[in-house]
């Protein structure tokens, strides 16, 4: 009888031990996956294409991963290279689009973006960057006021960055 009860007690320390590695795994998880942002920032993109190609202050690199690039090779019936340049100095992106003499995206026509259900993340994120803060061990956005559009419009709620944080986790397998 007092072997079981010592073997239920020792049944029930490996479990709860195992408990606390567990959560203690999960918190760093979590940790990983949590971000910090701008609180009470107004943004609402006025599409102005300015982030769309090189300005006289700033030559814009358009970065492409694997993926996107098939994609926008798929739905175009282009090949990769019709659009874009192979990088190699640039992971996880492997390619950059390629621009116009007047230095805007070649898929921008009359100032509007012909692929832009297929626009990659870069695109997506702009006028927003994700990354991870080691001290904080956490994830943070931070913005660029080039954007005309930054302090303008609607409040942006955690919803808006929890939808772009989700798109960097899924296309970049994070
Ligand atoms: S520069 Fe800003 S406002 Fe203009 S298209 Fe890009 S995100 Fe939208």
């Amino acid at each position: 009888m007092a072997r079981a009860i010592a073997a239920n007690k020792f049944k029930k320390s490996k479990l709860n031990q195992r408990g606390f590695y567990s959560s203690l795994v999960n918190y760093y998880l979590l940790k990983k996956l949590s971000f910090t942002y701008p609180a009470k920032l107004r943004f609402n993109c006025n599409r102005c294409g300015l982030c769309c190609g090189d300005t006289k202050e700033k030559t814009r690199h358009i970065l492409l991963l694997e993926e996107e690039a098939q994609t926008i090779a798929a739905k175009t019936a282009l090949s990769k290279q019709d659009f874009s340049l192979e990088i190699s100095d640039k992971h996880p992106y492997c390619f950059e689009m390629k621009k116009t003499s007047e230095g805007k995206c070649i898929f921008l026509k009359d100032n509007h973006c012909t692929i832009y259900s297929l626009r990659p993340l870069i695109c997506r994120f702009y006028p927003f960057e994700l990354k991870f803060d080691p001290d904080q061990e956490q994830h943070a956005f931070s913005f660029t006021l080039e954007c005309p559009a930054m302090l303008r419009g609607e409040i942006l709620g955690k919803n808006f960055f929890l939808r772009l944080f989700g798109l960097a986790k899924d296309r970049l397998k994070c």
